[in-house]
């Protein structure tokens, strides 16, 4: 039983290095984005105070347009909060401030997790 749970980790792995990899990087995206950083909250669905807090420094020359983070919960499986697409949006419309939230659809033994992630992102760009 672990030894297939590790499997399925390491392929979850490899499968994300790849998507990576695969990814255009964020300077060929949005040229003029100087810097990046993501306050990320987490918080479970029902809860109102946020469980886990973190800040987020991305490295624009070398990151890749992809911003999929994982979730917090440690019994969740295939979660995850994939917040690329609001990123991107946010940084192509040159906002310097920009937020907003994402459920983690993930499954927690026979329920969805439903772990709540909020971002807050703070960008510069060369003029
Ligand atoms: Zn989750």
């Amino acid at each position: 039983m672990m030894h297939r749970r590790g499997n399925e980790a390491s392929l979850r792995y490899e499968a994300r290095r790849q998507r990576e990899d695969e990814s255009p990087r964020l300077h060929a995206e949005v040229p003029t984005l100087e810097s990046l950083k993501l306050e990320i909250e987490e918080r479970r669905g029902n809860a109102s105070n946020p469980e886990t807090t973190y800040i987020r420094r991305i490295v624009v020359e070398s990151a890749p347009a992809l911003f999929a983070l994982v979730c917090g919960e440690r019994d969740c499986e295939d979660g995850g909060h994939d917040i690329t697409y609001a990123v991107m949006a946010g940084l192509r419309r040159g906002s310097t401030k920009f937020e907003g939230e994402d459920v983690c659809h993930g499954s927690v033994r026979t329920t969805t997790c439903g772990r709540v992630l909020h971002y807050k992102a703070t960008a510069t760009y060369r003029p």
